[in-house]
Protein backbone atom coordinates (compact mmCIF):
# COMPACT_ATOMS: atom_id res chain seq x y z
CA UNK A 1 0.00 0.00 0.00
CA UNK A 2 1.37 3.35 -0.61
CA UNK A 3 1.26 4.69 2.81
CA UNK A 4 3.01 1.56 4.26
CA UNK A 5 5.92 2.66 6.47
CA UNK A 6 9.36 1.33 5.92
CA UNK A 7 8.99 -0.90 9.11
CA UNK A 8 5.52 -1.95 7.89
CA UNK A 9 6.88 -3.33 4.53
CA UNK A 10 9.93 -4.99 6.69
CA UNK A 11 6.68 -6.32 9.10
CA UNK A 12 5.31 -7.91 6.03
CA UNK A 13 9.07 -9.68 4.41
CA UNK A 14 9.76 -10.86 7.55
CA UNK A 15 6.05 -12.58 8.33
CA UNK A 16 5.84 -13.66 4.36
CA UNK A 17 9.25 -15.18 5.06
CA UNK A 18 7.98 -16.94 8.44
CA UNK A 19 4.89 -18.29 6.32
CA UNK A 20 6.86 -19.42 3.64
CA UNK A 21 9.49 -21.48 5.93
CA UNK A 22 7.23 -22.52 8.92
CA UNK A 23 3.57 -22.85 7.12
CA UNK A 24 3.50 -23.31 3.87
CA UNK A 25 5.50 -26.82 4.39
CA UNK A 26 2.86 -28.43 6.45
CA UNK A 27 -0.43 -27.28 5.55
CA UNK A 28 -1.42 -29.52 3.28
CA UNK A 29 -0.74 -32.38 5.72
CA UNK A 30 -2.25 -30.27 8.66
CA UNK A 31 -5.17 -29.45 6.56
CA UNK A 32 -6.14 -33.29 5.81
CA UNK A 33 -5.65 -34.57 9.02
CA UNK A 34 -7.06 -31.08 10.75
CA UNK A 35 -4.31 -30.89 13.00
CA UNK A 36 -3.18 -27.31 14.81
CA UNK A 37 0.31 -26.41 13.82
CA UNK A 38 1.76 -26.06 17.48
CA UNK A 39 5.58 -25.26 16.73
CA UNK A 40 4.69 -22.49 14.04
CA UNK A 41 2.37 -20.70 16.48
CA UNK A 42 4.88 -21.32 19.57
CA UNK A 43 7.23 -19.33 16.67
CA UNK A 44 5.00 -16.41 16.46
CA UNK A 45 5.48 -15.65 20.09
CA UNK A 46 9.18 -15.46 18.89
CA UNK A 47 8.46 -12.80 16.11
CA UNK A 48 6.57 -10.69 18.53
CA UNK A 49 3.04 -11.49 16.57
CA UNK A 50 1.10 -12.65 19.48
CA UNK A 51 0.80 -9.39 21.68
CA UNK A 52 0.82 -7.45 17.93
CA UNK A 53 -1.11 -5.10 19.18
CA UNK A 54 -0.50 -4.98 23.11
CA UNK A 55 1.26 -1.71 24.04
CA UNK A 56 5.16 -1.86 24.71
CA UNK A 57 4.89 -1.25 28.39
CA UNK A 58 2.96 -4.54 28.80
CA UNK A 59 5.25 -6.56 26.86
CA UNK A 60 3.86 -6.29 23.59
CA UNK A 61 4.53 -5.02 19.89
CA UNK A 62 3.10 -1.79 20.49
CA UNK A 63 1.13 -2.15 16.47
CA UNK A 64 -1.78 -0.80 15.04
CA UNK A 65 -4.59 -2.60 12.99
CA UNK A 66 -2.78 -1.66 9.46
CA UNK A 67 0.06 -3.91 10.91
CA UNK A 68 -2.10 -6.82 12.47
CA UNK A 69 -3.91 -7.00 8.82
CA UNK A 70 -0.31 -7.00 7.54
CA UNK A 71 0.27 -10.30 9.42
CA UNK A 72 -2.92 -11.50 8.32
CA UNK A 73 -2.84 -11.32 4.58
CA UNK A 74 1.11 -12.53 4.71
CA UNK A 75 0.52 -15.71 6.68
CA UNK A 76 -3.37 -15.88 5.01
CA UNK A 77 -2.09 -15.74 1.88
CA UNK A 78 -0.36 -19.53 2.48
CA UNK A 79 -2.30 -20.38 5.19
CA UNK A 80 -5.68 -19.24 6.26
CA UNK A 81 -5.93 -22.06 9.19
CA UNK A 82 -3.29 -20.82 11.22
CA UNK A 83 -4.05 -17.32 10.80
CA UNK A 84 -7.44 -17.73 11.59
CA UNK A 85 -6.21 -19.12 14.91
CA UNK A 86 -3.40 -16.41 15.02
CA UNK A 87 -6.47 -13.88 15.14
CA UNK A 88 -8.50 -15.84 17.64
CA UNK A 89 -5.42 -15.42 19.95
CA UNK A 90 -3.89 -11.98 19.05
CA UNK A 91 -7.03 -9.75 18.34
CA UNK A 92 -9.36 -11.87 20.05
CA UNK A 93 -8.11 -12.42 23.72
CA UNK A 94 -4.61 -11.26 23.76
CA UNK A 95 -5.41 -7.75 22.40
CA UNK A 96 -9.04 -7.49 24.65
CA UNK A 97 -6.54 -8.37 27.67
CA UNK A 98 -4.77 -5.78 27.27
CA UNK A 99 -6.84 -2.90 26.42
CA UNK A 100 -9.43 -3.89 29.18
CA UNK A 101 -7.57 -5.90 31.46
CA UNK A 102 -6.84 -4.43 34.66
CA UNK A 103 -3.07 -4.07 35.64
CA UNK A 104 -2.95 -7.49 37.87
CA UNK A 105 -4.69 -9.21 35.08
CA UNK A 106 -2.19 -8.10 32.39
CA UNK A 107 0.50 -9.05 34.43
CA UNK A 108 -0.19 -12.26 35.58
CA UNK A 109 -2.00 -13.41 31.54
CA UNK A 110 -0.23 -11.71 29.21
CA UNK A 111 3.86 -12.79 29.36
CA UNK A 112 2.87 -16.63 28.72
CA UNK A 113 0.04 -15.45 25.42
CA UNK A 114 2.37 -12.93 24.26
CA UNK A 115 5.68 -15.04 24.40
CA UNK A 116 3.29 -18.52 22.86
CA UNK A 117 3.79 -20.71 26.07
CA UNK A 118 -0.48 -20.33 26.68
CA UNK A 119 -2.54 -20.00 23.67
CA UNK A 120 -5.92 -17.85 23.73
CA UNK A 121 -9.29 -17.56 22.66
CA UNK A 122 -12.56 -15.78 22.57
CA UNK A 123 -16.16 -17.50 24.17
CA UNK A 124 -19.24 -15.35 22.57
CA UNK A 125 -21.06 -17.40 20.48
CA UNK A 126 -23.57 -19.94 21.40
CA UNK A 127 -25.54 -23.03 19.98
CA UNK A 128 -28.25 -20.64 20.61
CA UNK A 129 -27.25 -17.35 19.65
CA UNK A 130 -24.67 -16.61 16.73
CA UNK A 131 -25.73 -13.58 15.23
CA UNK A 132 -28.14 -12.59 17.87
CA UNK A 133 -25.11 -12.65 20.60
CA UNK A 134 -26.98 -10.55 22.99
CA UNK A 135 -29.38 -13.24 23.24
CA UNK A 136 -26.60 -14.82 24.94
CA UNK A 137 -27.71 -16.99 28.00
CA UNK A 138 -24.75 -18.30 29.90
CA UNK A 139 -24.79 -16.85 33.29
CA UNK A 140 -22.35 -15.50 35.95
CA UNK A 141 -24.03 -15.07 38.84
CA UNK A 142 -22.22 -13.56 41.71
CA UNK A 143 -21.63 -15.01 44.86
CA UNK A 144 -21.46 -13.29 48.87
CA UNK A 145 -17.59 -13.67 48.54
CA UNK A 146 -17.94 -11.69 45.12
CA UNK A 147 -16.87 -14.76 43.24
CA UNK A 148 -19.36 -15.84 40.34
CA UNK A 149 -20.51 -19.20 39.16
CA UNK A 150 -20.42 -19.50 35.69
CA UNK A 151 -23.00 -21.66 33.58
CA UNK A 152 -23.28 -22.42 29.74
CA UNK A 153 -22.03 -23.41 26.76
CA UNK A 154 -20.11 -21.57 23.85
CA UNK A 155 -19.82 -22.97 20.64
CA UNK A 156 -17.40 -22.56 17.44
CA UNK A 157 -14.52 -21.06 19.89
CA UNK A 158 -11.78 -21.21 17.75
CA UNK A 159 -8.53 -22.54 19.96
CA UNK A 160 -11.13 -24.12 22.09
CA UNK A 161 -9.63 -27.34 21.61
CA UNK A 162 -6.18 -26.46 22.34
CA UNK A 163 -6.56 -23.38 24.19
CA UNK A 164 -5.64 -22.62 27.90
CA UNK A 165 -6.27 -18.79 28.44
CA UNK A 166 -10.23 -17.32 27.12
CA UNK A 167 -12.28 -14.00 27.38
CA UNK A 168 -15.22 -15.18 27.96
CA UNK A 169 -18.30 -13.31 27.66
CA UNK A 170 -21.47 -13.80 30.24
CA UNK A 171 -24.80 -12.35 31.02
CA UNK A 172 -24.94 -10.90 34.87
CA UNK A 173 -28.43 -9.28 34.76
CA UNK A 174 -31.67 -10.36 32.88
CA UNK A 175 -31.16 -7.15 30.24
CA UNK A 176 -29.90 -7.95 26.85
CA UNK A 177 -27.01 -5.69 27.94
CA UNK A 178 -26.13 -7.26 31.60
CA UNK A 179 -23.08 -8.61 30.06
CA UNK A 180 -19.78 -9.46 31.50
CA UNK A 181 -16.59 -10.53 30.53
CA UNK A 182 -14.30 -13.13 32.70
CA UNK A 183 -11.13 -15.04 32.43
CA UNK A 184 -11.53 -18.46 32.13
CA UNK A 185 -8.50 -20.81 32.28
CA UNK A 186 -8.36 -24.63 31.53
CA UNK A 187 -7.88 -26.18 34.47
CA UNK A 188 -11.14 -24.16 36.67
CA UNK A 189 -12.87 -26.70 38.41
CA UNK A 190 -16.28 -27.71 36.54
CA UNK A 191 -14.57 -26.00 32.57
CA UNK A 192 -14.74 -28.64 30.14
CA UNK A 193 -13.74 -28.10 26.24
CA UNK A 194 -16.41 -30.10 25.06
CA UNK A 195 -16.63 -31.03 21.22
CA UNK A 196 -14.05 -30.87 18.69
CA UNK A 197 -15.94 -30.15 15.12
CA UNK A 198 -15.24 -31.66 12.04
CA UNK A 199 -14.99 -28.63 9.42
CA UNK A 200 -14.75 -27.81 5.72
CA UNK A 201 -12.15 -25.53 5.63
CA UNK A 202 -9.99 -23.80 8.27
CA UNK A 203 -9.59 -27.24 9.47
CA UNK A 204 -5.55 -27.18 10.97
CA UNK A 205 -7.93 -24.16 13.29
CA UNK A 206 -9.21 -26.12 16.18
CA UNK A 207 -12.79 -25.35 16.54
CA UNK A 208 -14.71 -26.32 19.39
CA UNK A 209 -17.32 -26.02 22.61
CA UNK A 210 -16.78 -24.64 26.14
CA UNK A 211 -18.77 -25.96 28.37
CA UNK A 212 -18.98 -24.22 32.06
CA UNK A 213 -20.68 -26.48 34.54
CA UNK A 214 -20.91 -24.10 37.88
CA UNK A 215 -17.24 -22.65 37.01
CA UNK A 216 -16.23 -20.77 40.19
CA UNK A 217 -14.17 -17.64 38.38
CA UNK A 218 -12.76 -15.52 41.00
CA UNK A 219 -14.13 -11.60 41.45
CA UNK A 220 -10.44 -10.64 40.23
CA UNK A 221 -11.07 -12.19 36.45
CA UNK A 222 -14.23 -10.40 35.68
CA UNK A 223 -12.55 -7.81 33.02
CA UNK A 224 -13.72 -3.97 33.89
CA UNK A 225 -17.18 -3.06 35.55
CA UNK A 226 -20.20 -5.63 36.19
CA UNK A 227 -22.56 -5.30 32.95
CA UNK A 228 -20.18 -3.02 31.12
CA UNK A 229 -18.41 -4.88 28.32
CA UNK A 230 -20.83 -4.56 25.50
CA UNK A 231 -19.18 -1.38 23.92
CA UNK A 232 -15.64 -3.23 24.44
CA UNK A 233 -17.38 -6.20 22.41
CA UNK A 234 -18.00 -4.51 20.03
CA UNK A 235 -15.10 -2.64 19.65
CA UNK A 236 -13.47 -5.47 19.28
CA UNK A 237 -15.80 -6.96 16.73
CA UNK A 238 -14.55 -3.75 14.63
CA UNK A 239 -11.10 -4.80 14.69
CA UNK A 240 -11.83 -8.12 14.49
CA UNK A 241 -13.62 -8.05 11.79
CA UNK A 242 -11.04 -5.24 9.82
CA UNK A 243 -7.88 -7.90 10.37
CA UNK A 244 -9.80 -10.98 9.52
CA UNK A 245 -10.37 -9.16 5.91
CA UNK A 246 -6.81 -9.67 5.90
CA UNK A 247 -7.02 -13.41 5.95
CA UNK A 248 -8.98 -13.11 2.87
CA UNK A 249 -6.59 -10.65 1.14
CA UNK A 250 -4.15 -13.22 1.85
CA UNK A 251 -6.12 -16.68 0.61
CA UNK A 252 -7.67 -14.18 -2.90
CA UNK A 253 -3.33 -13.02 -3.29
CA UNK A 254 -2.60 -16.64 -2.98
CA UNK A 255 -4.97 -18.27 -5.47
CA UNK A 256 -4.17 -15.58 -8.06
CA UNK A 257 -0.52 -16.43 -7.90
CA UNK A 258 -1.40 -20.23 -8.24
CA UNK A 259 -3.79 -19.16 -11.11
CA UNK A 260 -1.49 -17.01 -12.90
CA UNK A 261 1.28 -19.32 -13.09
CA UNK A 262 -0.89 -22.17 -14.39
CA UNK A 263 -2.18 -20.05 -16.95
CA UNK A 264 1.71 -19.77 -18.17
CA UNK A 265 2.24 -22.99 -17.99
CA UNK A 266 -0.26 -25.13 -19.10
CA UNK A 267 -1.14 -25.54 -22.61
CA UNK A 268 -4.23 -26.83 -24.59
CA UNK A 269 -4.65 -26.51 -28.33
CA UNK A 270 -1.55 -25.91 -28.82
CA UNK A 271 -1.41 -22.47 -26.38
CA UNK A 272 -0.41 -21.60 -23.23
CA UNK A 273 -4.18 -21.39 -21.42
CA UNK A 274 -3.20 -17.69 -20.70
CA UNK A 275 -3.59 -16.58 -24.33
CA UNK A 276 -6.98 -17.46 -23.99
CA UNK A 277 -9.60 -14.32 -23.54
CA UNK A 278 -11.49 -15.98 -20.82
CA UNK A 279 -9.10 -17.07 -18.50
CA UNK A 280 -7.61 -13.60 -19.03
CA UNK A 281 -10.84 -12.23 -17.89
CA UNK A 282 -10.81 -14.32 -14.84
CA UNK A 283 -7.33 -13.21 -13.88
CA UNK A 284 -8.09 -9.76 -14.55
CA UNK A 285 -11.26 -9.53 -12.83
CA UNK A 286 -9.52 -11.51 -9.67
CA UNK A 287 -6.54 -9.14 -9.37
CA UNK A 288 -9.04 -6.20 -9.66
CA UNK A 289 -11.26 -7.20 -7.17
CA UNK A 290 -8.26 -8.33 -5.19
CA UNK A 291 -6.73 -4.82 -5.38
CA UNK A 292 -10.18 -3.00 -4.92
CA UNK A 293 -10.67 -4.94 -1.39
CA UNK A 294 -6.49 -4.26 -0.68
CA UNK A 295 -7.33 -0.45 -0.75
CA UNK A 296 -10.39 -0.58 0.91
CA UNK A 297 -9.05 -2.65 4.24
CA UNK A 298 -5.63 -1.31 4.43
CA UNK A 299 -7.42 2.57 4.60
CA UNK A 300 -10.23 1.65 7.04
CA UNK A 301 -7.23 -0.01 9.10
CA UNK A 302 -5.25 2.94 8.93
CA UNK A 303 -8.39 5.55 9.65
CA UNK A 304 -8.75 2.85 13.15
CA UNK A 305 -4.92 3.43 14.00
CA UNK A 306 -5.36 7.35 13.02
CA UNK A 307 -8.16 7.53 15.41
CA UNK A 308 -9.94 8.88 12.62
CA UNK A 309 -13.58 6.65 13.42
CA UNK A 310 -16.13 7.34 15.60
CA UNK A 311 -17.56 4.32 16.93
CA UNK A 312 -20.56 3.88 14.05
CA UNK A 313 -18.12 4.71 11.47
CA UNK A 314 -15.90 2.29 12.28
CA UNK A 315 -18.19 -0.45 12.68
CA UNK A 316 -19.83 0.24 9.24
CA UNK A 317 -16.61 0.84 7.54
CA UNK A 318 -15.27 -2.15 8.81
CA UNK A 319 -18.39 -4.67 7.48
CA UNK A 320 -18.04 -2.91 4.12
CA UNK A 321 -13.96 -4.35 4.39
CA UNK A 322 -15.00 -7.44 5.65
CA UNK A 323 -18.03 -7.81 3.49
CA UNK A 324 -16.00 -7.03 0.04
CA UNK A 325 -13.29 -9.01 1.29
CA UNK A 326 -15.12 -12.27 2.13
CA UNK A 327 -16.95 -12.38 -1.02
CA UNK A 328 -13.97 -11.19 -3.28
CA UNK A 329 -11.66 -13.95 -1.87
CA UNK A 330 -14.24 -16.94 -2.21
CA UNK A 331 -15.02 -15.96 -6.01
CA UNK A 332 -11.74 -15.74 -6.91
CA UNK A 333 -10.71 -18.79 -5.27
CA UNK A 334 -13.56 -20.35 -7.41
CA UNK A 335 -12.59 -18.83 -10.19
CA UNK A 336 -9.10 -20.31 -9.97
CA UNK A 337 -10.08 -23.34 -9.22
CA UNK A 338 -11.92 -23.04 -12.77
CA UNK A 339 -8.67 -22.05 -14.10
CA UNK A 340 -6.49 -24.81 -12.96
CA UNK A 341 -9.71 -27.39 -14.28
CA UNK A 342 -9.13 -30.84 -13.02
CA UNK A 343 -6.02 -30.29 -11.05
CA UNK A 344 -7.86 -27.26 -9.43
CA UNK A 345 -10.26 -29.53 -8.04
CA UNK A 346 -7.65 -32.14 -6.67
CA UNK A 347 -5.73 -31.72 -3.85
CA UNK A 348 -2.72 -31.22 -5.69
CA UNK A 349 -2.95 -27.68 -5.78
CA UNK A 350 -4.31 -25.13 -2.96
CA UNK A 351 -6.79 -23.50 -5.04
CA UNK A 352 -9.31 -25.86 -3.62
CA UNK A 353 -8.24 -25.53 0.52
CA UNK A 354 -8.28 -21.55 -0.55
CA UNK A 355 -12.15 -21.81 -1.47
CA UNK A 356 -13.27 -23.99 1.76
CA UNK A 357 -11.23 -21.51 4.29
CA UNK A 358 -12.38 -18.65 2.17
CA UNK A 359 -16.32 -19.79 2.71
CA UNK A 360 -15.34 -19.68 6.48
CA UNK A 361 -14.85 -15.75 6.39
CA UNK A 362 -18.57 -15.36 5.02
CA UNK A 363 -19.65 -16.48 8.33
CA UNK A 364 -17.41 -16.16 11.32
CA UNK A 365 -17.32 -12.46 13.04
CA UNK A 366 -20.64 -11.56 11.32
CA UNK A 367 -22.01 -13.72 8.08
CA UNK A 368 -22.20 -11.39 5.18
CA UNK A 369 -26.01 -10.77 6.15
CA UNK A 370 -25.22 -9.39 9.45
CA UNK A 371 -22.74 -7.09 7.60
CA UNK A 372 -25.15 -5.82 5.06
CA UNK A 373 -27.41 -4.90 7.90
CA UNK A 374 -24.56 -2.79 9.75
CA UNK A 375 -24.39 -1.20 6.43
CA UNK A 376 -27.57 -0.94 5.36
CA UNK A 377 -28.94 0.60 9.29
CA UNK A 378 -26.74 3.18 8.22
CA UNK A 379 -28.21 3.49 5.39
CA UNK A 380 -31.54 3.66 6.30
CA UNK A 381 -31.79 4.93 9.89
CA UNK A 382 -34.94 2.94 11.62
CA UNK A 383 -36.52 1.90 8.59
CA UNK A 384 -33.66 -1.18 8.43
CA UNK A 385 -33.47 -1.71 12.18
CA UNK A 386 -34.12 -5.30 13.17
C1 LIG B 1 -14.83 -21.89 12.06
C2 LIG B 1 -15.55 -20.95 12.96
C3 LIG B 1 -14.85 -20.27 13.94
C4 LIG B 1 -15.53 -19.41 14.84
N1 LIG B 1 -14.82 -18.83 15.86
C5 LIG B 1 -15.52 -18.18 16.85
C6 LIG B 1 -14.84 -17.73 18.04
O1 LIG B 1 -13.62 -17.89 18.18
N2 LIG B 1 -15.58 -17.15 19.02
C7 LIG B 1 -16.93 -16.95 18.90
O2 LIG B 1 -17.55 -16.44 19.82
N3 LIG B 1 -17.60 -17.35 17.77
C8 LIG B 1 -16.92 -17.97 16.76
N4 LIG B 1 -17.58 -18.41 15.63
C9 LIG B 1 -19.04 -18.18 15.52
C10 LIG B 1 -19.45 -17.24 14.42
O3 LIG B 1 -19.17 -15.92 14.78
C11 LIG B 1 -20.93 -17.50 14.13
O4 LIG B 1 -20.99 -18.74 13.44
C12 LIG B 1 -21.57 -16.42 13.32
O5 LIG B 1 -21.67 -15.25 14.06
C13 LIG B 1 -22.98 -16.84 12.83
O6 LIG B 1 -23.75 -17.37 13.85
P1 LIG B 1 -24.51 -18.76 13.63
O7 LIG B 1 -23.51 -19.70 13.10
O8 LIG B 1 -25.19 -19.11 14.89
O9 LIG B 1 -25.57 -18.49 12.50
P2 LIG B 1 -27.05 -17.89 12.67
O10 LIG B 1 -27.00 -16.62 13.42
O11 LIG B 1 -27.94 -18.96 13.17
O12 LIG B 1 -27.41 -17.57 11.16
C14 LIG B 1 -27.89 -18.55 10.24
C15 LIG B 1 -28.20 -17.82 8.93
O13 LIG B 1 -29.24 -16.85 9.17
C16 LIG B 1 -28.77 -15.56 8.77
N5 LIG B 1 -29.35 -14.55 9.65
C17 LIG B 1 -29.34 -14.49 11.01
N6 LIG B 1 -29.94 -13.39 11.44
C18 LIG B 1 -30.35 -12.71 10.34
C19 LIG B 1 -31.07 -11.50 10.13
N7 LIG B 1 -31.47 -10.72 11.13
N8 LIG B 1 -31.32 -11.11 8.85
C20 LIG B 1 -30.91 -11.88 7.81
N9 LIG B 1 -30.26 -13.04 7.95
C21 LIG B 1 -29.98 -13.46 9.20
C22 LIG B 1 -27.27 -15.64 8.88
O14 LIG B 1 -26.64 -14.63 8.10
C23 LIG B 1 -26.99 -17.05 8.39
O15 LIG B 1 -27.01 -17.07 6.99
C24 LIG B 1 -16.92 -19.21 14.70
C25 LIG B 1 -17.62 -19.86 13.67
C26 LIG B 1 -16.96 -20.74 12.82
C27 LIG B 1 -17.76 -21.47 11.78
Amino acid sequence: MWFFSDEQKMLAETVRQFARDELAPQIETLDHEEKFNDPAFRKMGDLGLLGISVKEEDGGAGLGAVEATIAMEEMGAVDASSTLSYLAHAILCVNQIGANGSAEQKSKYLPDLISGKKIGGMGMSEPGAGSDMLGMTTKAVKQSDGSYLLTGTKTWITNGPTGDTFYVYAKTGDSKKDVSTFIVERGMAGFSTGKKFSKMGMRASPTGELVFDQVKIPEENRVGNEGGSVKRMMVNLDLERVTIAGISLGIARGAIEVATQYAKDRKQFGKAIGSFQMIQERLAEASANYEAGRHLTYNVAKMFDDGLLNGKEASVLSAKAKLQAAQMATKVALDAIQILGGYGYTREFPVERMMRDAKLIEIGAGTNEVMRMIIARQMLGEIAAL
